[in-house]
């Protein structure tokens, strides 16, 4: 039933999964579940669906008459692949369909559905038996994203339970699973029991069809990648004969800034315009994994010791010699640059796929989302920045971020790979080996295990599951952070009593924050509130926007034996420096003398107003990455808020708010104390049984408060309740009240390890 384009049949050919069709058919027809593994363009995710298809998957006449449905962790790999594979079916072409959020071609028609994970999710939600599928691929599984492993868990109890499903009723046929990974980083747990209750599935591998790649690494490591990269790429289009290239950044603000310079640089004709403007809708604005990138992030990278001599390979030469290539022919004269990342439009995403104008050189500067999934034509030299914008979270703080860190092996070899699809090709890693040999791990940690339990746990429940600690995780967060996430959503309202999800739960699954801050947000636009609680929320997710008192720049020192005037002059300074400081403090607690909360809002708005940021941070002793972070994720989070609910936000708001009334004051308190529902503590001596203090503390910090919910120790009889306390963080606007007037009740957002001076010996948490 299947023609293809001609050109489509003898590229098929070449592509070593096609080569196992026959094997890889007959263990989905004997297994309810297959795994196949096979380098990056081996022809997976474009041939697997077709030989399903081929074989009467999603064809209601066939046994099988359920759609073949294939998730990918990126929207633009969702559509680009739905495209291609419908390209390659020729007449049957309409068959295949995407889904991604707020975008959809599905019709009655179709056989092949690509769709994000998170779709897939979604559906499970309201089908949990997925009957309108026969087969579901899991493709790019060794990314290990969150939803990626969710799914396979899930997907893994969906196939034993329409396996039962058609032994009573014969109308209903089983679901086959497949899961694709390009590397083995799966196989850690394919043999785990409770994942595959009947037995491990089998592993079929196509060999990667790759021409030779040659690595190159650099000599010495540089903290400024962009400008690295910005001079490699400059000097290899010069230099290096006709091919595309593929440079690896970490995100999108690094992306147009060099899209912009090599433009500005290698353009030779003005008129071409290559420029590209980022523009958001709010219709596009996105709502999956990939959807918070934070920019402006500077490396973390303090210093390189990067060991040349050691180096044994091509680092150790000179650079130029890197781009001789035997090939001589004269490198193209103008340059076509492309930039892709998640959060650009889908349709200028898909550009990388057409063919660049005549004589020029296709330059595409990517994040990660060229990793793996897409295959963009004729690439032939890869730069690799060996950084990735990682989402981070401190499981201490509770706070989820983004921050650049070194890729894996892994990675770095996948991306290396995008330079030997077409033909033999470079890769420039913009990193020593020595580098690469001791920072850089084999692959990365699962993102299940980077994230917050609570939010697993509401994708879970979002997905109707009532028993969260038994889910068969691939990696499995530990049993009592499980337990402990279940009871927070408990308080939040987002789960019931029974363990099922709520509405409120629904809707703040549709964040992809963490469910306090999603709580927050939902909750957040009465009595006109919205604006100034995404700044709180932006300020609470943001750590330290204010430079700590002891590390104010006191340099001057004292060193003469004699008082001179000089030492009275640098001692006036130091004295006139703190004062400023503590004004400063003063300035930004005008709303409340108790919250930290609002002090970080006041000082987040107040930022928004200063024409001079920089100068402004500085005179105010604020962080300038902190506040330009915190920014970002402000005018991220005010495009989430009015995707899921445009009345909530007028379009033109920005941070620049008038100061919010009493009431407003007032109703951001309570935001913020719902979202910290589960960490209350009370002033000890207000408490049913008050410990002994060795004496009466004079100072705020010294002051114990105990816990509602204890922390770590069980509250056991024989326990001292001193034990257990936990005291005011000396940077808390609560440390400079009298003791007198400290508040009986305080919420806080994370408590620290330290040692108050007044109780010798012990070690006490301090709370912020
Ligand atoms: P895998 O999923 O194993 O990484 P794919 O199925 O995505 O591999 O791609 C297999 C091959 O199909 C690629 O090596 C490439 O030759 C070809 N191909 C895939 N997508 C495109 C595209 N958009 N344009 C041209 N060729 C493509
Ligand atoms: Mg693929």
């Amino acid at each position: 039933k299947v023609e293809r384009p001609l050109d489509v049949q003898e590229g098929r050919l070449g592509l070593p999964v096609v080569g196992e069709e026959q094997k890889i058919m007959e263990a989905i027809y004997n297994n309810p579940t297959v795994v196949i593994w096979g380098a990056t363009g081996s022809g997976k995710t474009t041939q697997v669906p077709q030989f399903l298809y081929e074989a009467g998957f999603g064809s209601p006449e066939s046994l099988n008459p359920g759609m073949i449905g294939v998730t990918q962790p990126r929207r633009v790999a969702a559509v680009s692949m739905a495209k291609r594979v419908g390209d390659e079916l020729g007449g049957v072409g309409e068959r295949v369909s995407y889904q991604i959020r707020f975008d959809s071609s599905v019709s009655s028609k179709t056989a092949i559905k690509f769709m994000t994970d998170g779709i897939l999710i979604r559906e499970i939600a309201n089908d949990f038996a997925l009957l309108k599928y026969s087969v579901i691929i899991i493709d790019e599984a060794h990314e290990r994203s969150a939803n990626t492993d969710i799914l396979i868990g899930m997907v893994s109890r969906i196939v034993d339970l329409r396996a039962t499903m058609s032994r009573e009723d014969e109308k209903i046929k089983p679901l086959k699973l497949v899961i694709m990974s390009a590397t083995l980083r799966i196989t850690d747990f394919l043999e785990n029991p409770n994942l595959f209750r009947n037995g491990t599935p089998p592993l079929i591998q196509a060999e990667g069809r790759q021409y030779p790649v040659t690595t190159h690494f650099v000599r010495r490591t540089r903290r400024d990648y962009t400008e690295e990269a910005f001079e490699k790429v400059c000097k290899g289009h010069r230099k290096l004969p006709p091919g595309g290239m593929l440079v690896f950044l970490t995100g999108q603000n690094e992306i147009t800034a060099l899209a912009k310079r090599l433009n500005e640089t290698l353009a030779n004709f003005q008129s071409q315009s290559n420029g590209h403007k980022v523009r958001i809708s709010a219709s596009e604005a996105p709502l999956e994994t990939e959807d918070l990138e934070l920019g402006n992030i500077a490396p973390g990278f303090d210093d390189f010791e990067d060991d040349a001599e050691s180096d044994g390979d091509s680092s150790s030469r000179g650079d130029d010699r890197d781009f001789d290539v035997e090939d001589s022919t004269p490198a193209s004269s103008t340059v076509h640059i492309l930039p892709l990342y998640s959060q650009l439009q889908t349709k200028d995403q898909l550009r990388v796929f057409e063919p660049p104008p005549e004589n020029s050189r296709l330059i595409v500067l990517a994040t990660n989302v060229a990793e793996t999934s897409l295959t963009i034509p004729g690439i032939r030299y890869v730069f690799d920045c060996g950084r990735a914008k990682e989402k981070k979270y401190d499981r201490m703080t509770g706070v989820q971020n983004f921050d650049v860190g070194w890729i894996s092996k892994a990675s770095a070899s996948q991306r290396a790979g995008r330079a030997g699809r077409t033909g033999p090709g470079h890769c420039y890693r913009l990193y020593s080996s020595a580098v690469y040999e001791r920072d850089f791990e084999e692959y990365a940690e699962p993102e299940i295990l980077r994230m917050p339990v609570e939010g697993v746990v509401l994708q879970l429940k979002s997905m109707d599951l009532q028993h969260v600690v038994n889910f068969p995780f691939p990696t499995p967060p530990d049993r009592q952070s499980l337990a402990k996430a279940e009871k927070l959503l408990i308080y939040l309202g987002a789960v019931s009593n029974e363990g099922k999800i709520t509405s409120v739960g629904r809707e703040i699954s549709n964040y992809p924050l963490s469910p306090r801050f999603s709580k927050m947000l939902m909750i957040g636009h009465q009595h006109g509130c919205m604006p100034y609680t995404i700044a709180l929320v932006a300020s609470l997710a943001s750590l330290d926007l204010f430079i700590p008192k002891n590390q104010l720049d006191l340099s001057v020192n004292v060193q003469s034996e004699v008082y001179t005037n000089e030492d009275r002059s640098a001692d006036e300074a130091r004295s006139q420096l703190k004062s400023h400081y503590n004004h400063a403090h003063h300035l930004f607690s005008r709303h409340s003398p108790t919250s930290d909360a609002l002090k970080g809002l006041t000082a987040l708005c107040a930022y928004a107003y200063a024409p001079l940021r920089e100068a402004f941070c500085k005179d105010m002793f604020l962080s300038p990455k902190a506040l330009s972070e915190a920014s970002n994720l402000c005018s991220q989070l005010m495009s989430i808020v009015r995707s899921n609910n445009p009345t909530l936000l007028a379009p033109n708001v920005s941070l620049k708010l008038p100061s919010p009334s009493k009431t407003q004051v007032a109703a951001l308190q309570q935001f913020t104390a719902a979202a910290f529902i589960d960490q209350i503590a009370i002033l000890a001596s207000a408490s049913v049984s008050p410990p002994d203090l060795p004496r009466n503390p004079t100072r705020a910090i010294d002051v114990p408060y105990l816990p509602l919910f204890p922390i770590n120790v069980k509250r056991r009889a024989d326990i001292d309740m001193i034990d257990i306390a936990v005291f005011v963080h000396p940077s808390s606007v609560l440390a400079h009240l009298a003791t007198k007037d400290l508040p009986t009740y305080i919420i806080y957002s994370h408590l620290q390890r330290g040692t108050p001076a007044t109780i010798e010996g012990a070690k006490k948490p301090r709370t912020r």
